[in-house]
């Protein structure tokens, strides 16, 4: 998979820490923007952060490409409902070549493996088939399977991807979904590093690990006592 930041809010922290220092003084955010110095921006964020006042956050968006992942990803991301989207048509798009992600647990498996590809390759020859007999895209699409790549546009301002980072960064969600963004974050932190700091898995904010069977970096929160 590939993950280009296309791009976002000119000095989104300046922008977020000026956006919330209006809340609670009596010049506006412009001349405010011009004032405030790097450190004040950092330690405002930190404030608004540990204060839950989040809002200030939504200022600062950001636009990426997100190229080769599969459907299966792809279904999960476009549930996180705060952002834009934009995805490539497999009704517009008629495949000629088939590109589809394999999971490192079927390709670690030498027969398993072959008949995975064998199954996307013949899935792939029928849609051809069908294409090349008339049958439109948007119907001979049904055979394809949730392997294949697709690409997509995607907005999301910080205080979204904060959340969305929050659900996708355990290590126990999906591993595709975990790999698209860590590389999301990855971009956001070359050019919002204190933002980019935050984007982290749940267990960060809550102090404790709130899946079943947790990866082990925070404990699970212990039983109230009676
Ligand atoms: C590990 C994991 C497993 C999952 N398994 C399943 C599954 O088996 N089946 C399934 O269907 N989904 C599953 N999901 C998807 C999940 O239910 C959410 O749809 C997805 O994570 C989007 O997150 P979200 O709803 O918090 O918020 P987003 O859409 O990202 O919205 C952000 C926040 O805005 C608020 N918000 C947004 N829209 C509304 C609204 N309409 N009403 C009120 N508040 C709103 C909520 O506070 C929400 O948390 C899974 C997600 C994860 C991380």
């Amino acid at each position: 998979m590939e993950v280009a930041l296309l791009s976002f809010t000119p000095e989104p922290e300046l922008i977020v820490a000026a956006a919330a220092r209006l809340s609670f003084s009596s010049i506006g955010a412009i001349e405010r923007r011009q004032r405030l110095r790097s450190e004040q921006v950092n330690s405002l964020l930190g404030r608004l952060l540990s204060s839950g006042h989040l809002s200030p956050f939504e200022h600062a968006s950001f636009t990426f490409a997100l190229d080769g992942i599969s459907r299966v990803t792809s279904h999960q991301l476009v549930r996180h409902r705060l952002a834009s989207y934009t995805q490539q048509s497999q009704r517009f798009v008629s495949f000629k070549e088939l590109n589809f992600v394999t999971p490192a647990t079927i390709a670690a498996k030498g027969n398993l493996k072959a008949k995975y590809r064998e199954l996307v390759r013949a899935s792939h020859e029928l849609y051809r088939q069908m294409l090349d007999d008339g049958v439109p895209a948007e119907d001979a699409r049904y055979v394809l399977p949730n392997a294949v790549e697709t690409k997509l546009v995607m907005t999301m301002n910080a205080r979204e991807l904060m959340h969305a980072c929050s659900l996708r960064l355990c290590q126990k969600a999906q591993w595709e979904i975990v790999e698209l963004f860590e590389r999301i974050k990855a971009e956001v932190a070359k050019v919002a590093p204190r933002i980019g700091a935050e984007l982290k898995p749940k267990c960060y904010h809550l102090g404790h690990c709130d899946e079943r069977d947790g990866c082990g970096l925070f404990a699970p929160r212990e039983s109230p006592v009676n």
